[in-house]
């Protein structure tokens, strides 16, 4: 029997849509999750993947209907206006449209009990005109196809923003990884190459950690690639451990960038970093390096929140002990994942989420995940500048209203392009077969970082535009131009002329 993949939203039915929608009594749907704990041998989280009869789909496909994404037409939106300034041609708009190849598979993956779950799995590889297209791979209950493509435009921007030479992908399973064993959550990493293997490669898509994937994971990628090819190739993946290849510095590499970027707009507004309050959202990767290293340079963060809840201090938060009491669980239980929250971690006021994002901060730093301020908060947010260290955090209708209100959007193509630049100089020493000192990564990060932002900076300045419209005239003429040289319309009637 055909089954169909269907992420269930049980926001829709606690809040009673879904009720509302079929007519059945709110009992009767409550009782939704319950039956999905019997179903699947777990309480199922906020949204969950599911396999289910075609038949079944049919008969719920309207009721969920409107809890469909339109990321990437969001995404996309903010497109046509660069096309129009930078005059592109119409081939290239064609193009950029949409992505060049969507990959799907269903990972089956045998659990400890012996059961089989199948997960929904994608690697979309949007543009590869500049180069091999790159971009991480996110293990979340909320991924979708929709999601993946989005991620995969967002990374071919990046790369050429900071002109690099790749194109832009992105994988993702749907799958909550908090509820893996650790052998399960090798298993489904494994399968995600044995799936994709043929269409990845050093020299055609290079896959890299991002949402609930690190460098423990990528190491069981890395090998599995390798078992397939029956050699060594690592530099098919990038955000590896340092013993299968990886780069020194590739850990703390988005953090470390977002925070170079934010030093040198704050050199420009005249502000030492001792003068500036920073709010973060996020203490994942990225957020933890940012935080750590954001204190260290002398900037005062105040609050910190991850997907269990928020916490403030006036004073000042040194993030390593709270790192370090975040990290508790998985040091004594040799876990990938840590189970404690920063809300465990010290006496400190606790916030919800939102309340961090609305908090009268200089900078509120944005590192968890996508359409965190929309238009229906964009009006609360106090914060004077935003530096977004998670792709996409901010919807185009947020944008609008915060770009209205005169609030700073550092954007993600160029804060958080720290983690891509150093996954590059990875790929290079995996090629070369030599590795550097920390210095030298350090040192070619800062030097590419600092040209790139300082270039949109500038670019914002002569146009007068915002910097994500900066940011994103400097990619999108790249690679406009690398479309031009292949060959565009305008340039085959010349010949033929
Ligand atoms: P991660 O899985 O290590 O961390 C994500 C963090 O966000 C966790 O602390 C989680 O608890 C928190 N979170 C989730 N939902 C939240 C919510 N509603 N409120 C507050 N916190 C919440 O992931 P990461 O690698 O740190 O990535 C974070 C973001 O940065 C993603 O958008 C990712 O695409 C982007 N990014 C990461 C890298 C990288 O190198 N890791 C590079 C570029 C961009």
């Amino acid at each position: 029997m055909n089954q169909i993949h269907l992420i269930v939203d049980l926001s829709l039915i606690s809040n009673g849509t879904v009720s509302h929608r079929t007519g059945l009594p709110l009992w009767t749907t409550v009782l939704v999750k319950p039956v999905l704990k019997l179903a699947l041998g777990h309480w199922p989280t906020e949204q969950t993947c599911l396999s289910i009869p075609f038949f079944w789909y049919r008969n719920i496909e309207a009721t969920m209907s409107n809890n469909t994404s339109h990321l990437l037409e969001d995404a996309q939106s903010r497109m046509a206006d660069i096309y129009e300034r930078l005059e592109v041609a119409d081939d290239s708009r064609h193009r950029l449209g949409q992505p060049k190849r969507i990959h799907q598979a269903s990972l089956s993956v045998r659990m400890d009990d012996g059961s089989l779950r199948v997960f929904p799995a994608w690697r979309v590889q949007y543009d590869d005109t500049r180069g091999p297209t790159k971009g991480g791979i996110r293990f979340h209950p909320n991924v979708t196809e929709d999601e993946v493509a989005t991620l995969s435009l967002w990374m071919t921007l990046k790369c050429a923003a900071v002109d690099l030479p790749f194109g832009g992908a992105k994988g993702g399973v749907c799958v909550d990884p908090k509820t893996l064993s650790r052998l399960e959550l090798e298993r489904l990493s494994r399968g995600y190459i044995r799936a994709f293997h043929d269409v990845i490669g050093p020299d055609r898509d290079i896959p890299a950690p991002d949402v609930n994937t690190n460098a423990i994971v990528m190491g069981w990628m890395v090998d599995e690639y390798a078992q397939i090819a029956r050699q060594h190739v690592p530099g098919v993946i990038t955000g590896k451990p340092l013993g299968l290849g990886g780069s020194i510095g590739r850990e703390e590499a988005t953090g470390a960038g977002a925070l170079l970027v934010m030093d040198l707009w704050a050199k420009r507004q005249n502000k030492e970093p001792h003068e500036l309050s920073v709010a973060i959202q996020g203490f994942g990767n990225a957020g933890q390096n940012f935080a750590r290293l954001a204190h260290h340079a002398g900037y005062k963060i105040v609050a910190l929140s991850d997907s269990q809840g928020a916490i403030y201090s006036e004073e000042g938060l040194d993030p390593e002990p709270i790192l370090r009491h975040k990290n508790r669980t998985r040091e004594l239980k040799g876990k990938v994942y840590c189970d404690d929250s920063v809300c465990d971690a010290a006496e400190t006021q606790t916030l919800s989420g939102d309340e961090l994002l609305q908090l009268d901060v200089d900078v509120l730093v944005l590192a968890a995940l996508e359409n965190q301020i929309t238009d229906a908060n964009a009006d609360q947010i106090r914060a004077r500048t935003i530096v977004e260290i998670a792709n996409g955090p901010i919807s185009t209708g947020g944008d609008r209203i915060l770009q209205d209100r005169d609030i700073t959007v550092i954007p993600d193509i160029v804060a958080n392009a720290g983690g891509v630049i150093v996954s590059h100089l990875e790929w290079v020493q995996n090629r070369m077969g030599d590795y550097w000192s920390g210095d030298t990564v350090k040192k070619q990060l800062h030097q590419r970082l600092e040209r790139e932002a300082n270039a949109c900076f500038d670019l914002a300045g002569e146009k007068s535009v915002p910097l994500r419209t900066a940011a994103y005239l400097q990619g999108v003429r790249r690679i406009a131009d690398a479309m031009s040289q292949q060959g565009t319309q305008g340039y085959f009637s010349d010949a033929n002329g």
